[in-house]
């Protein structure tokens, strides 16, 4: 009987799991993780709502606190200069490009925008992204297939391992900051492949230190692989001018083929960029999906972004304040005899205090006491490594500082 359903609904074994979000694996980890810390009495730290600017200072529920949480590096975000070049823009523009750059969605603040960051690093070209996160998956998804390999730092940001996991091409990571073991690894697999790309980041955000550039240029140089940097966080943080890594470690811009950054952090923005050759950029442009298939980025955005760029060249005391500051904070903290990890004591700072737990709770109390600090939990690092995660600025003041860790210490 053709109108008969070969399996009724009845004799089907498919179970409910299967069917239902409230079964999902994920859902059902984020509820014993909740009852956990309910049961122990701590606060939940996440979706904390800010109701003003966060920067060194920030007001959560009615109450200033002094802010480690945020990674408004040189304080550009609530610039008035950054908020008048993106109130002009918007005036201009309006708030969305309304299409994908490639079908009408351009205008000229994006190739200004573009210009700016080659610039900036010294390459040929640039093109910025709807997203940091997006910026990482497309641009790996697109560049690299299954017959390539792709070897990373085992302390690699999500947005690079969804990246390469969607490019299928084989993925191998190293232990952390270990170019020996890279050194090993390119040795005995480079030639099984036909494209390798090394990806690295330009300052790990969650232990504040950096790799060894030099020698990865040297190794990218020795075995025909390319060389990708993830400057999330170091472009605006490390050299005298806040040019990132290459600053820092005194190597040619062109030494690295992919340079990678966003607009979310020192640029004050949203967004993300790749920066190099213009072989490299003007394929990604064309051709890759975040780009391609994705709105342009909002015109204030991008004013705000060349704005933060143009005020981190003609202030770069910025840098320096930020530098100093760190410094203080690394110092202080080592004498109080807090564990700092590897930090290299530049804008991130962790302090690890070795259980989830102890990392919640203490973030909690320090929460109630003024100081909002973020906590690192499993499975974001190792359980036995889990830390409050310090984020410096420049505008952070010494007395801050003293009030932080004194207060820290004596929680401990
Ligand atoms: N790369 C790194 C190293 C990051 O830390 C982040 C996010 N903080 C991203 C990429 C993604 O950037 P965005 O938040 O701008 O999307």
């Amino acid at each position: 009987d053709a109108a008969k359903p070969a399996v009724s609904l009845k004799e089907t074994t498919i179970p409910d799991k299967f069917c239902r979000f409230d079964q999902h694996p994920g859902y059902i980890q984020m509820q014993i993780i909740n009852r956990g810390a309910e049961q122990l009495g701590v606060e939940s730290p996440f979706f904390r709502v800010h109701e003003g600017l966060a920067g060194a200072t920030t007001i959560i529920a009615g109450h200033e606190l002094i802010n480690f949480a945020s990674y408004n590096y040189l304080n550009l975000s609530g610039h008035p200069e950054v908020n008048q070049a993106a109130t002009q823009a918007m005036q201009r523009y309006g708030t969305s490009v309304s299409a994908s750059r490639i079908v009408s969605g351009e205008r000229p603040i994006h190739r200004e925008l573009e210009h700016a960051l080659a610039r900036t690093y010294g390459v040929d070209d640039a093109v910025v992204f709807v997203s940091g996160h997006a910026t990482n998956v497309s641009t790996l998804g697109y560049l690299f297939g299954a017959k390539d390999l792709i070897i990373h730092d085992e302390y690699i940001h999500n947005s690079s391992i969804v990246g390469a996991q969607l490019s299928g091409a084989r993925r191998l990571s190293f232990p952390h900051n270990d170019l020996d073991a890279l050194e090993h690894l390119l040795k005995e697999r480079r030639h099984q492949f036909e494209r390798v790309v090394i990806i690295v980041e330009g300052l790990y955000s969650m232990d504040g230190d950096f790799p060894d550039l030099k020698r990865l240029v040297q190794l990218k140089q020795q075995h025909r692989v390319f060389l990708m940097v993830d400057e999330a966080h170091s472009f605006g943080v490390l050299g005298n001018s806040g040019k990132g890594l290459r600053e820092l470690a005194d190597v040619d811009a062109t030494d690295v083929d992919i340079w990678m950054g966003t607009l979310s952090k020192t640029l004050s923005g949203c967004g993300g960029f790749i920066a190099g050759e213009s072989a490299l950029v003007e394929n990604l442009r064309h051709l890759s999906p975040g780009f391609l298939y994705s709105v342009g980025i909002p015109a204030p955005i991008a004013a705000a972004a060349i704005k933060s760029l143009e005020i981190m060249a003609r202030e770069p005391d910025r840098v320096r304040r930020l530098r100093s500051i760190s410094e203080y904070f690394i110092t202080q903290a080592k004498a109080l005899k807090l564990n700092t990890g590897d930090s290299r004591g530049i804008a991130i700072i962790p302090v690890i205090l070795g259980s989830s737990v102890n990392a919640a709770r203490i973030s909690s109390a320090l929460f109630d006491r003024g100081i909002n600090v973020q906590p690192i939990l499993y499975p974001a690092v190792p359980e036995k490594s889990a830390r409050l995660r310090f984020f410096l600025s420049c505008e952070h003041t010494q007395e801050q500082i003293d009030t932080t860790l004194n207060t820290l210490a004596s929680l401990l």
